[in-house]
């Protein structure tokens, strides 16, 4: 499967952080011919292990499969569903959203209402509606059709957004964070043939709420290297100064120097930017952002695991549509296979 496909298919799925089953499913069908063993851990991470030399260094490569969303937190006694939000949501960009409530029968189509301009205040037109004044209908007559509908509580609510393509090289979608890092991943196990580390690579789960898939999976592989692949804020948009958000669309992956949890390990970020230099891909240096990945808890394990993270810029992140550039996801996977390949010269 070519990378965009892979790609296209991991973000129509449907992986609400704790709820990643069919993400995980095609994770598996995706990494299986590359590796040489596959398990699922007790959390649910998906790893992929390609084999290498006895003494070579292990790698650990993570890319989330979870995403953002909500779940069904009360039915009203009219049928509108009132919800709960998981991971770092902006009620703004929740108002008028179509959406999509998994059931346990079938998914059902869903708008987020709210009250119409026509009849709102003054007042109430100027400021932002909060989660808790919004509600999901689903065309249901009373809570107790709702409930025949499928509908339970605790029901995961993903946006509707389909893939799509804009010219050769840009994509938008649903749950670019982080399904591209899971593809990128993917695809740098088929690309990596000859190495002599160990490969570990671990769809992690419930990135979102505080990255505690990777905290489990790393502490069963404890690595000696760890690289998390995640997507980074690109803020080449109008209304966004340059100090804010640096990082750009089309100039290649973004490496980090550092983010709220992690200060990257001097020998990875040397490791990467190595990589990149000597095989002329373009990449971006970044620091200074408010959010933190998976590395930030792998580097954290048992006595310590050096990491750093290579990120794809895109922009809007956790709203319900994001947007990428597909060179920037052929650059990263360059680096990546590159800066695996690289790891025996550094530990
Ligand atoms: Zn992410």
């Amino acid at each position: 499967m070519a990378i965009d496909e892979m790609l296209e298919k991991l973000s129509n799925a449907c992986g609400i952080a704790g709820r990643e089953e069919e993400v995980r499913g095609l994770m598996k069908k995706v990494l299986k011919p590359y590796v040489d063993e596959l398990k699922e851990d007790n959390l649910g991470n998906v790893i992929g292990i390609k084999k290498g030399k006895k003494k070579a260094p292990r790698v650990m490569l993570a890319a989330h499969m979870d995403e953002i969303g909500l779940l069904v937190k009360t039915i009203s006694k009219e049928g509108f569903l009132q919800f709960a939000k998981i991971g770092g949501i902006d009620d703004r960009i929740l108002l008028a959203q179509k959406v999509t409530v998994y059931t346990e029968k079938k998914p059902l189509d869903g708008i987020v209402g709210s009250k119409p301009p026509h009849i709102q205040k003054e007042e109430e037109r100027k400021k932002a509606i909060t989660c808790d004044k919004l509600f999901i209908d689903i065309g249901a007559e009373d809570e107790k059709a709702a409930r025949r509908m499928g509908v339970k509580i605790g029901d995961p609510i993903g946006f509707d957004i389909k893939f799509a393509r804009a010219g050769k090289n840009i994509v938008m979608g649903k749950a670019f964070d982080d399904r591209v890092g899971c593809a990128v991943m993917a695809e740098t196990m088929k690309r990596l043939r000859k190495t002599d580390c160990t490969v570990y690579a671990v769809g992690t789960v419930q990135e979102e709420v505080g990255l505690r898939g990777a905290t489990t999976a790393a502490f069963g592989i404890y690595p000696d290297v760890g690289i998390a692949l995640d997507v980074t804020v690109a803020g080449d948009i109008p209304g966004v100064k340059e100090v804010e958000a640096p990082i750009k669309i089309r100039k290649g992956p973004s490496i980090t120097v550092a983010d709220k949890g992690l200060i990257t390990h001097p020998k990875v970020l040397k490791l990467l930017i190595d990589a990149a230099e000597e095989n002329k891909i373009p990449y971006q240096l970044e620091t200074g952002l408010p959010g933190s990945t998976d590395a930030a808890r792998i580097s954290l394990t048992r006595e310590g695991v050096p990491s750093g993270v290579i990120s794809i810029p895109t922009r809007y992140i956790h709203s319900p549509a994001s947007l990428l550039s597909l060179k920037d996801v052929e650059n990263t996977v360059k680096l990546t296979v590159a800066a695996v390949q690289k790891v025996p010269e550094y530990f």
